[in-house]
Order: C-alpha cells, then structure tokens, then sequence
C-alpha cells in the first residue's frame, strides 16, 4: 500500500478547521476533481477518491478523535503491517460496537445487562442491537445503493453450539442453586428476620455450570466475530439518518430472538448539488448574453445533462424548477425538484474597443433600466444617469 497522505494535508485545513470551513475545502476540491468534469484523467480520479476519504474521517467527529490520536491506523484497521485483526482494538468489545455512536443513537445500550432485576438466567434473553455507520456520496443517498460493512457481533460459538461446554461434554444443572441462578439469604435485622435473594455463588447466576468448558468461547456459549453484512440503502436517505437492520445485531441468549444493526448514514455534500428535503438546487453561471440574448443550455442533474432554455432577459438571481429532477422520496415513486439559481457573469477587463461597444449599446439602450434600480437615489450617483443627447 503507498504511502498515505495527512488527511489534513488532502483538504488543506489546519487541524482546527471547524465542520464548516471542513465541509468548504472538500466541496472546493470535489469540484475540482469530480469525475463527470475530469472523463478518463486517473489524476484527478485518484485525487477525488483521496478527498472523499479525507473528508470521511475529519468530518465524522469520532473518526477524526482517532484519527488525531493514532494517525490513519486509528480509522483504517488494514493500514500498515500488523493491522489485522483489525478493529478490535478500537472499541470493538463486547457489545459488537465499532464505534460510539452516542451523539446520534443516544443510549440504545442502557438496559440490557445488568441492572437491578433479577432475571431466570435460562429465559430466552433478545441478543444486543450492534451499531455501525457507512458513508455514501449524494448521488448513492439520492438513488439508494447497496453496500457491504462489517461489524464485529456477537454469535452463537460454532465450536460448541452454545452450550459452552467443550465437545462431547455437557453443561450441569447447577446443585446449589437447582438451575434457578439465585439463591436466598436469611438477614437477621433489627426489624425481624428479612429474606432476599441473591445470584448463587457457585454457578455465578448461569444455573449451570460447566465442567469442561468450551476452549473456544470460554464457557460463553456466544463469541464475537468480524462478519460481512449486505445492507440496502433505500433512496431518499439522507445525512445522519439511520437505517435499522432486522435480526442483523448480537445473537440472543436462550434461543432468544437477535437484535438489530443499526447504521447510521453519512453523506458526502456533493461538489454542485445542495440538498433541501428533497429538492436539489444548484448555481449555474451564464454570461451577460446568454441572460440579455435567451440561450439553450445544458444542466446538469442527478440523471446526467439536460436541455434548458433560456428565456431572453433573465435576470440574475432568477431561480427556475426541473420538476422531478430532485431526489427519490424515501419509500416512495414520487420525486422533488431541482432548482436552479442563475447567476450572471458580468465581463471584466474590457478591451477599449469591448468599453467602446458597451457605450454605445448604453447610448442605444438608454437609461431605463439603471434608473429602476436607483431606488429613488439622486441620479446624479449614477454612472449612466444622465443620458446623452
Ligand atoms: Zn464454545
Ligand atoms: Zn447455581
């Protein structure tokens, strides 16, 4: 693998760029780079690709703590020589989480294990929600896609099925306890003879235990491995959403039904598209004759170049609507708008003979127009105020 490059270094921010001037230095980039302006030049295709996976990690507030910390291992688990094995390192624990994802799935993880109540040990217990989260350009959240991630979950241990016993052994119902996982306790108080429960001391609250454990899982019965999961993104999605995964979580417990991956989704913003729920707009730049003159011209949209014609004597600001050029509802046919916002270049550094013409056509022209937009000024202020006679 080459050499990579400082993630910073890519997008040309200091390393404390805000969201904001980080979200401003890849749109620049992007623009620059994009495929569909760049056709065939591998430069700046590989340039794109090192953008969107700068933009990746220093936008996404956990990769880029670790990414600060570590250096591109702290967010690539395959970087250099002896990264395999990979994310376990990082937060890949118990609960199959590869990240935290606090900030945007609050605190999915506070029941579950543990807690006050006194549960049967051999109830059929709901495996664990896990969490992950992927990164898709504009145009995959726009249109849907689909994409493979992997997580590190919990499942049943295939070497001994479950039972956390080593093979050809077998788990015992615990004999101080009888396999209930509790046991009670008399307390003499001062308020009379008090009976409680607690988790039997020999069998740890299992109701079982095991004389030849597993090797494998250490009498677990569930271990936790690194799988790959397809995921369907539906289009519509959009930036920080989440899409839950049915049955795709840690294994339960019991014969306890799974639980779900949940996968938070971040979009990339796109170099020309900015998205409004499901509308897109876009700025397009015509020169001063194409907006005196009308013109027929090209826009792009998210189904590629279309034809637009433009009316003579648009004025700049002017925002017109491609109807159901925008992006695909989420779970629906319907789709929004693109809208498109025409700004006019104004020619800069005339020739003398290019001033010379402009005068004439505002001696032809008159001054109607300025003076409709002194907004009841002195005329005098303005340039073409006075009209030659
Ligand atoms: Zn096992
Ligand atoms: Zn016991």
């Amino acid at each position: 693998m080459a050499e990579k490059r400082d993630y910073y270094e890519v997008l040309g921010v200091g390393k404390n760029a805000s969201e904001d001037e980080i979200k401003k230095a890849y749109r620049k980039l992007a623009k620059q780079y994009h495929p569909d302006l760049n056709p065939g030049d591998k430069v700046a295709e590989e340039k794109f690709k090192e953008a969107n996976e700068a933009y990746e990690v220093l936008s996404d507030s956990d990769k880029k703590a670790r990414y600060d910390q570590f250096g591109h291992a702290g967010v690539d688990p395959n970087y250099g020589a002896g990264g395999a094995g990979g994310a376990g390192g990082f937060g890949g624990g118990f609960g199959g989480m590869d990240f935290d994802l606090g900030d945007i799935f609050g605190s999915f993880f506070g029941g579950g294990f543990g807690g006050g109540r006194q549960v049967n040990p051999n109830a059929p217990r709901r495996g664990e929600d896990c969490q992950a989260k992927i990164t898709i350009s504009f145009e995959e959240a726009a249109k849907g896609c689909k994409k493979k991630i992997e997580i590190n979950r919990i499942e049943t241990c295939p070497e001994c099925g479950g039972s956390g016993a080593k093979k050809g052994t077998s788990a015992t119902t615990c004999s101080e306890c009888n396999g209930r996982g509790q046991v009670n306790v008399q307390q003499r108080t001062a308020f009379g003879v008090i009976s409680t429960t607690k988790a039997c001391p020999k069998c740890g609250g299992r109701g079982k235990t095991i004389p030849n454990p597993c090797e494998k899982c250490h009498a677990n019965g569930r271990i936790s491995r690194r799988v790959s999961i397809d995921i369907d993104v539906p289009a519509g999605i959009d930036d920080r959403q989440v899409i839950n995964v049915r049955g795709e979580g840690n294994k339960g417990v019991n014969g306890g039904p799974s639980g779900d991956l949940k996968v938070a989704v971040f979009v990339r913003p796109h170099p020309f598209f900015e998205r409004d729920g499901y509308d897109v707009w876009c700025d397009i730049t015509v020169s001063f004759a194409q907006a005196v003159l009308g013109d027929s011209i090209q826009v792009m949209t998210l189904d590629g170049k279309v034809k637009y014609d433009l009316p003579a004597g648009t004025q700049p600001g002017t925002v017109f609507k491609l109807r159901g050029r925008g992006i695909q509802v989420l779970n629906s046919r319907s789709k929004g708008d693109q809208l498109v916002r025409i700004n006019v270049d104004v020619p800069k550094n005339l020739s003398a003979h290019q001033r010379e013409l402009i005068r004439q056509f505002q001696a032809e022209f008159g001054d109607s127009a300025v003076q409709a937009q002194t907004y009841g000024e002195d005329e005098k202020k303005s340039k073409f105020g006075k009209k030659k006679k």
